[in-house]
């Protein structure tokens, strides 16, 4: 039977001094916002106010209001990070993505 051969001691190991790298001290919770190229933009006479869009959007930005006459879909920009999830998931296609003012096109 082959013996198994012990692994070498890093350095590390050695002098028993290990690098952890920069370690967060405190959490903050980003503002996704930040992170947007695209937007989402609803024709609202299209809506049918199903809520789909709010309850498949993973940021949970997402207000639909359907009553008169603030009825419309409202997204909450500090943390809508333009993933497009709920344009991909309206089901009457009424979502658009649109480009984020003040972002470079390439
Ligand atoms: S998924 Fe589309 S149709 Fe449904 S509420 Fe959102 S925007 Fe309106
Ligand atoms: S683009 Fe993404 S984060 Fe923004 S509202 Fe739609 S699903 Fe939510």
């Amino acid at each position: 039977m082959q013996r198994q051969q012990k692994k070498p001691m890093t350095d590390c190991e050695k002098t028993k001094k290990y690098f952890v790298g920069p370690v967060a001290t405190e959490f903050v919770a980003a503002k996704t916002g930040v992170w947007r190229v695209v937007r989402p933009d609803v024709t609202i006479e299209d809506c049918i106010f199903c809520g789909t869009c709010r309850k498949h959007c993973p940021a949970d930005v997402v207000t639909v209001a359907k009553e008169d006459p603030n009825s419309g879909v409202y997204f909450d920009w500090d943390y809508c990070k333009g993933c497009g999830i709920c344009a991909n998931i309206c089901p009457k296609q009424c979502i658009a993505m649109i480009p984020e003012e003040g972002v470079c096109k390439l």
